[in-house]
Protein backbone atom coordinates (compact mmCIF):
# COMPACT_ATOMS: atom_id res chain seq x y z
CA UNK A 1 0.00 0.00 0.00
CA UNK A 2 0.82 3.78 -0.68
CA UNK A 3 1.67 5.64 2.26
CA UNK A 4 -0.63 8.13 0.41
CA UNK A 5 -3.28 5.46 0.40
CA UNK A 6 -3.42 5.26 4.58
CA UNK A 7 -5.70 6.84 6.55
CA UNK A 8 -4.72 8.77 9.71
CA UNK A 9 -6.87 10.46 12.40
CA UNK A 10 -5.81 13.66 12.90
CA UNK A 11 -6.99 15.74 15.92
CA UNK A 12 -4.85 19.33 15.86
CA UNK A 13 -3.66 21.54 18.41
CA UNK A 14 -5.72 24.04 19.12
CA UNK A 15 -3.30 26.89 19.57
CA UNK A 16 0.60 26.12 18.91
CA UNK A 17 2.95 26.27 21.51
CA UNK A 18 5.71 27.62 19.85
CA UNK A 19 5.67 30.84 20.50
CA UNK A 20 6.88 30.27 24.33
CA UNK A 21 9.81 28.31 22.89
CA UNK A 22 12.84 29.96 23.10
CA UNK A 23 15.35 28.46 20.18
CA UNK A 24 18.08 29.94 20.65
CA UNK A 25 18.49 27.57 24.27
CA UNK A 26 17.17 24.81 23.76
CA UNK A 27 18.33 22.00 25.79
CA UNK A 28 18.17 18.88 23.79
CA UNK A 29 15.30 16.58 23.85
CA UNK A 30 13.65 18.73 26.12
CA UNK A 31 10.70 20.69 23.73
CA UNK A 32 8.27 18.98 21.83
CA UNK A 33 6.75 20.09 18.79
CA UNK A 34 3.00 20.78 18.92
CA UNK A 35 2.00 16.62 18.03
CA UNK A 36 3.02 13.34 17.93
CA UNK A 37 1.82 10.12 16.93
CA UNK A 38 0.98 7.19 17.94
CA UNK A 39 -0.56 4.07 16.82
CA UNK A 40 -2.05 0.67 18.51
CA UNK A 41 -1.15 -3.13 17.96
CA UNK A 42 -4.64 -4.73 19.06
CA UNK A 43 -5.63 -7.97 17.80
CA UNK A 44 -3.09 -9.06 15.53
CA UNK A 45 -3.22 -6.13 13.46
CA UNK A 46 -1.59 -2.30 13.72
CA UNK A 47 -4.48 0.25 13.72
CA UNK A 48 -5.25 3.54 12.21
CA UNK A 49 -2.21 5.62 13.10
CA UNK A 50 -3.46 8.63 15.45
CA UNK A 51 -1.89 12.24 15.44
CA UNK A 52 -2.64 14.13 18.54
CA UNK A 53 -1.16 16.93 20.46
CA UNK A 54 1.84 16.27 22.68
CA UNK A 55 0.94 14.95 25.88
CA UNK A 56 1.23 12.69 28.61
CA UNK A 57 -0.81 9.04 28.11
CA UNK A 58 -1.88 6.24 30.27
CA UNK A 59 -0.74 2.95 30.88
CA UNK A 60 -1.51 -0.08 33.25
CA UNK A 61 1.19 -0.52 35.59
CA UNK A 62 1.60 -3.99 34.80
CA UNK A 63 2.50 -2.65 31.07
CA UNK A 64 4.87 -5.17 30.01
CA UNK A 65 7.20 -2.60 29.08
CA UNK A 66 7.89 -1.49 32.31
CA UNK A 67 8.72 -5.22 33.38
CA UNK A 68 10.32 -6.82 31.18
CA UNK A 69 12.04 -3.97 28.60
CA UNK A 70 10.12 -4.76 25.06
CA UNK A 71 10.97 -1.67 23.72
CA UNK A 72 12.92 -0.44 20.78
CA UNK A 73 13.51 3.16 19.47
CA UNK A 74 14.66 5.75 16.59
CA UNK A 75 16.39 8.30 16.15
CA UNK A 76 16.54 10.63 12.77
CA UNK A 77 16.15 14.31 11.86
CA UNK A 78 14.37 16.72 9.63
CA UNK A 79 16.54 19.53 8.25
CA UNK A 80 14.75 22.88 6.56
CA UNK A 81 16.68 25.00 3.81
CA UNK A 82 16.91 28.40 2.81
CA UNK A 83 13.42 27.94 0.72
CA UNK A 84 11.87 26.56 3.59
CA UNK A 85 11.83 22.80 2.31
CA UNK A 86 12.19 19.88 4.86
CA UNK A 87 14.03 17.30 4.05
CA UNK A 88 14.75 13.79 5.59
CA UNK A 89 17.81 11.96 5.49
CA UNK A 90 17.88 8.07 4.33
CA UNK A 91 14.65 7.77 6.58
CA UNK A 92 14.08 4.30 5.06
CA UNK A 93 16.79 3.05 7.20
CA UNK A 94 15.82 4.19 10.39
CA UNK A 95 12.37 2.52 9.08
CA UNK A 96 14.08 -0.61 8.02
CA UNK A 97 15.97 -0.31 11.60
CA UNK A 98 13.05 0.02 13.54
CA UNK A 99 11.55 -3.12 12.11
CA UNK A 100 15.33 -5.26 12.54
CA UNK A 101 15.29 -4.06 16.25
CA UNK A 102 11.53 -4.98 17.16
CA UNK A 103 12.29 -8.38 15.01
CA UNK A 104 14.98 -9.37 17.73
CA UNK A 105 12.48 -8.02 20.57
CA UNK A 106 9.57 -10.22 19.61
CA UNK A 107 7.43 -7.16 18.55
CA UNK A 108 6.08 -6.79 15.44
CA UNK A 109 6.96 -5.04 12.11
CA UNK A 110 5.51 -1.76 11.53
CA UNK A 111 3.68 -1.04 7.72
CA UNK A 112 6.13 1.07 6.11
CA UNK A 113 3.42 2.52 4.28
CA UNK A 114 1.68 3.94 7.79
CA UNK A 115 5.45 4.99 9.06
CA UNK A 116 6.08 7.28 6.03
CA UNK A 117 2.33 8.91 5.96
CA UNK A 118 2.49 9.45 9.15
CA UNK A 119 5.76 11.39 9.71
CA UNK A 120 4.92 12.99 6.69
CA UNK A 121 1.74 14.27 8.18
CA UNK A 122 3.69 14.81 11.61
CA UNK A 123 6.08 16.93 9.66
CA UNK A 124 3.53 19.05 7.72
CA UNK A 125 1.96 20.07 10.94
CA UNK A 126 5.21 20.89 12.98
CA UNK A 127 7.14 22.35 10.06
CA UNK A 128 7.41 25.49 11.72
CA UNK A 129 9.40 23.69 14.51
CA UNK A 130 12.29 22.78 11.90
CA UNK A 131 14.33 25.90 12.16
CA UNK A 132 16.35 26.33 9.23
CA UNK A 133 20.05 27.14 9.38
CA UNK A 134 23.27 27.03 12.05
CA UNK A 135 23.18 23.09 13.34
CA UNK A 136 18.99 23.55 13.26
CA UNK A 137 16.99 20.35 12.88
CA UNK A 138 13.74 18.60 14.55
CA UNK A 139 15.05 15.32 15.62
CA UNK A 140 12.72 12.65 15.34
CA UNK A 141 11.88 9.96 17.41
CA UNK A 142 9.61 6.71 16.91
CA UNK A 143 9.47 3.61 19.11
CA UNK A 144 7.65 1.40 20.10
CA UNK A 145 6.40 -0.29 23.59
CA UNK A 146 4.73 -3.06 24.91
CA UNK A 147 1.49 -2.29 26.14
CA UNK A 148 -0.34 -5.70 27.23
CA UNK A 149 -1.25 -5.43 31.13
CA UNK A 150 -0.12 -8.41 32.97
CA UNK A 151 3.18 -9.70 35.10
CA UNK A 152 3.93 -12.46 33.44
CA UNK A 153 7.39 -12.77 31.47
CA UNK A 154 6.05 -13.14 27.75
CA UNK A 155 5.81 -11.15 24.93
CA UNK A 156 2.73 -8.72 24.71
CA UNK A 157 -0.07 -8.80 22.50
CA UNK A 158 -0.35 -5.33 22.34
CA UNK A 159 2.26 -2.32 21.15
CA UNK A 160 2.38 1.26 20.70
CA UNK A 161 4.14 2.88 17.92
CA UNK A 162 4.41 6.51 18.40
CA UNK A 163 6.81 9.12 17.21
CA UNK A 164 7.36 12.59 18.94
CA UNK A 165 9.39 15.33 17.97
CA UNK A 166 11.86 18.16 19.83
CA UNK A 167 13.34 20.87 18.05
CA UNK A 168 17.38 20.95 18.40
CA UNK A 169 20.44 22.42 17.69
CA UNK A 170 24.03 20.92 17.17
CA UNK A 171 24.16 18.42 20.02
CA UNK A 172 27.66 17.72 21.64
CA UNK A 173 29.12 20.66 19.35
CA UNK A 174 32.70 20.21 22.08
CA UNK A 175 35.12 17.89 21.59
CA UNK A 176 34.93 15.15 24.38
CA UNK A 177 37.36 12.42 26.17
CA UNK A 178 36.53 8.98 26.09
CA UNK A 179 38.01 5.82 27.88
CA UNK A 180 38.57 2.83 26.11
CA UNK A 181 35.83 0.29 27.84
CA UNK A 182 37.77 -2.16 30.27
CA UNK A 183 35.38 -3.58 32.68
CA UNK A 184 32.24 -3.24 31.77
CA UNK A 185 30.58 -4.37 28.24
CA UNK A 186 27.69 -2.95 26.17
CA UNK A 187 26.52 -6.05 24.18
CA UNK A 188 27.41 -9.69 23.91
CA UNK A 189 27.66 -12.07 20.79
CA UNK A 190 24.53 -13.20 19.64
CA UNK A 191 22.27 -10.46 22.19
CA UNK A 192 20.87 -7.27 21.01
CA UNK A 193 23.76 -4.46 20.63
CA UNK A 194 22.80 -4.25 16.73
CA UNK A 195 19.40 -3.21 17.89
CA UNK A 196 18.28 -0.02 18.58
CA UNK A 197 16.54 -1.94 22.11
CA UNK A 198 16.00 0.84 25.12
CA UNK A 199 17.85 -1.82 27.86
CA UNK A 200 20.80 -0.65 26.10
CA UNK A 201 20.74 1.94 26.33
CA UNK A 202 19.99 2.27 30.28
CA UNK A 203 22.62 -0.50 30.92
CA UNK A 204 25.38 2.39 29.93
CA UNK A 205 24.19 5.09 32.46
CA UNK A 206 26.34 3.32 35.20
CA UNK A 207 29.67 2.77 33.76
CA UNK A 208 29.34 6.29 31.74
CA UNK A 209 28.50 7.79 34.92
CA UNK A 210 31.60 6.33 36.46
CA UNK A 211 33.57 7.30 33.68
CA UNK A 212 32.23 11.02 33.87
CA UNK A 213 33.65 10.92 37.69
CA UNK A 214 36.67 10.61 36.27
CA UNK A 215 36.34 13.64 34.08
CA UNK A 216 36.08 11.34 31.05
CA UNK A 217 32.04 12.30 28.82
CA UNK A 218 32.04 8.88 27.32
CA UNK A 219 32.89 5.04 27.28
CA UNK A 220 34.41 3.34 23.60
CA UNK A 221 32.94 0.20 24.29
CA UNK A 222 35.27 -2.63 23.55
CA UNK A 223 34.42 -6.11 22.87
CA UNK A 224 32.81 -8.31 25.63
CA UNK A 225 35.03 -11.06 25.54
CA UNK A 226 38.62 -9.77 25.19
CA UNK A 227 38.35 -5.70 25.54
CA UNK A 228 41.17 -6.05 22.92
CA UNK A 229 38.49 -4.06 20.01
CA UNK A 230 37.40 -0.75 19.55
CA UNK A 231 33.86 -1.23 18.75
CA UNK A 232 31.38 1.91 19.05
CA UNK A 233 30.34 4.97 21.69
CA UNK A 234 26.92 4.58 23.30
CA UNK A 235 25.39 6.43 20.82
CA UNK A 236 27.66 6.85 18.14
CA UNK A 237 30.03 4.41 15.64
CA UNK A 238 33.87 5.51 15.94
CA UNK A 239 36.28 6.33 13.02
CA UNK A 240 40.23 6.63 13.68
CA UNK A 241 42.40 8.42 11.52
CA UNK A 242 45.61 6.78 11.56
CA UNK A 243 48.15 8.89 9.06
CA UNK A 244 45.87 9.01 6.16
CA UNK A 245 43.72 6.26 6.32
CA UNK A 246 40.08 6.42 8.21
CA UNK A 247 39.60 2.84 9.82
CA UNK A 248 36.17 1.91 11.52
CA UNK A 249 34.71 -1.49 13.17
CA UNK A 250 32.56 -3.86 10.52
CA UNK A 251 29.41 -3.71 11.90
CA UNK A 252 27.77 -7.37 13.55
CA UNK A 253 25.41 -8.42 16.30
CA UNK A 254 27.13 -5.99 18.95
CA UNK A 255 27.24 -3.15 16.91
CA UNK A 256 24.29 -0.35 15.55
CA UNK A 257 24.54 -0.26 11.91
CA UNK A 258 24.15 3.91 12.15
CA UNK A 259 23.33 5.58 9.14
CA UNK A 260 25.81 8.26 9.73
CA UNK A 261 28.43 5.79 9.92
CA UNK A 262 27.87 4.21 6.39
CA UNK A 263 27.32 7.74 5.04
CA UNK A 264 30.36 8.44 5.99
CA UNK A 265 32.15 5.41 4.56
CA UNK A 266 30.89 6.94 1.14
CA UNK A 267 31.46 10.74 1.46
CA UNK A 268 35.25 9.40 2.20
CA UNK A 269 35.01 6.65 -0.99
CA UNK A 270 34.23 10.28 -3.17
CA UNK A 271 37.07 12.32 -1.49
CA UNK A 272 39.28 9.16 -2.26
CA UNK A 273 39.76 9.01 1.13
CA UNK A 274 41.17 4.82 2.26
CA UNK A 275 38.82 3.24 5.08
CA UNK A 276 39.69 0.46 6.36
CA UNK A 277 36.04 -1.42 7.84
CA UNK A 278 37.95 -3.95 10.07
CA UNK A 279 38.25 -4.85 13.60
CA UNK A 280 40.24 -2.08 15.57
CA UNK A 281 42.60 -3.05 17.79
CA UNK A 282 43.46 -1.00 21.46
CA UNK A 283 46.74 -1.71 21.13
CA UNK A 284 47.02 -1.10 17.16
CA UNK A 285 45.33 2.18 18.67
CA UNK A 286 47.60 3.18 21.51
CA UNK A 287 50.67 2.59 19.80
CA UNK A 288 49.34 5.13 16.68
CA UNK A 289 49.09 7.28 19.65
CA UNK A 290 52.55 7.04 21.00
CA UNK A 291 53.97 6.86 17.09
CA UNK A 292 52.07 10.08 16.71
CA UNK A 293 50.85 8.77 13.87
CA UNK A 294 46.64 8.92 15.19
CA UNK A 295 45.88 12.37 14.11
CA UNK A 296 41.82 11.84 14.57
CA UNK A 297 39.10 10.32 16.89
CA UNK A 298 35.93 11.36 16.17
CA UNK A 299 32.12 9.85 16.71
CA UNK A 300 29.61 9.48 14.00
CA UNK A 301 25.56 9.38 15.23
CA UNK A 302 22.32 11.14 13.52
CA UNK A 303 22.45 13.39 17.25
CA UNK A 304 25.40 15.17 16.52
CA UNK A 305 27.05 14.09 13.15
CA UNK A 306 30.56 13.96 13.83
CA UNK A 307 31.97 14.55 17.52
CA UNK A 308 35.75 15.05 18.08
CA UNK A 309 37.38 13.53 20.33
CA UNK A 310 39.74 15.37 22.09
CA UNK A 311 41.45 12.61 23.57
CA UNK A 312 41.62 8.82 25.20
CA UNK A 313 42.47 6.98 28.31
CA UNK A 314 43.38 3.33 28.27
CA UNK A 315 45.32 1.46 30.97
CA UNK A 316 45.13 4.76 33.58
CA UNK A 317 47.19 6.55 30.93
CA UNK A 318 45.56 9.14 29.20
CA UNK A 319 46.42 9.96 25.61
CA UNK A 320 46.10 14.00 23.88
CA UNK A 321 45.24 14.04 20.20
CA UNK A 322 46.65 16.67 18.07
CA UNK A 323 45.02 19.65 16.91
CA UNK A 324 45.65 18.46 13.49
CA UNK A 325 45.03 21.32 10.40
CA UNK A 326 42.08 20.51 8.48
CA UNK A 327 40.74 17.13 10.37
CA UNK A 328 38.55 14.80 7.94
CA UNK A 329 35.65 15.15 11.11
CA UNK A 330 35.06 18.51 10.49
CA UNK A 331 35.36 18.27 6.34
CA UNK A 332 33.31 15.43 6.20
CA UNK A 333 30.69 17.06 8.72
CA UNK A 334 30.20 19.91 6.72
CA UNK A 335 29.84 17.48 3.27
CA UNK A 336 27.34 15.90 5.36
CA UNK A 337 25.59 18.33 6.61
CA UNK A 338 25.48 20.13 3.05
CA UNK A 339 23.73 17.39 1.64
CA UNK A 340 21.24 16.94 4.75
CA UNK A 341 20.28 20.78 3.91
CA UNK A 342 20.12 20.36 0.69
CA UNK A 343 22.94 23.25 0.33
CA UNK A 344 24.49 20.86 -2.28
CA UNK A 345 23.58 18.18 -4.98
CA UNK A 346 22.34 15.14 -3.66
CA UNK A 347 24.10 12.89 -5.88
CA UNK A 348 23.53 9.90 -3.71
CA UNK A 349 20.11 10.15 -3.87
CA UNK A 350 19.98 9.97 0.31
CA UNK A 351 17.75 13.17 0.97
CA UNK A 352 13.45 12.65 0.93
N1 LIG B 1 25.69 3.45 17.85
C1 LIG B 1 24.68 3.50 18.74
C2 LIG B 1 24.70 2.55 19.87
C3 LIG B 1 23.64 4.43 18.60
O1 LIG B 1 22.64 4.50 19.49
C4 LIG B 1 23.67 5.33 17.50
C5 LIG B 1 22.57 6.36 17.33
N2 LIG B 1 21.50 5.85 16.59
C6 LIG B 1 24.72 5.22 16.58
C7 LIG B 1 25.72 4.27 16.79
C8 LIG B 1 24.76 6.08 15.36
O2 LIG B 1 23.76 5.70 14.45
P1 LIG B 1 23.12 6.74 13.43
O3 LIG B 1 24.26 7.29 12.64
O4 LIG B 1 22.19 5.94 12.61
O5 LIG B 1 22.45 7.77 14.24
Amino acid sequence: MNSTDIRLDITKIPKSRIDAVDFENLQFGKQHADHMMYCDFIDGEWQTPKIVPYGPMQFEPSAKVFHYGQAVFEGMKAFKDEEDKVWLFRPEQNFQRINKSSKRMAIPEFPESHFFASLEALLKLDKDWVRKGGGNSLYIRPFVIATESGVSASESDRYRFMIITCPAQAYYSKPIKVIFAQDYSRAADGGVGFAKAAGNYGAQFYPTKLAKEKGLDQIIWTDASSHEYLEEAGTMNIFFRVGDKLFTAPTNDRILDGVTRKSIIQLAKDKNVEVVVDKVSVKQIVEAAKSGELKEIFGTGTAAAIVRVEGFEHDDVYYDLPDIEEPYGTFFKKNLQDIQYNRVEDTHGWTR
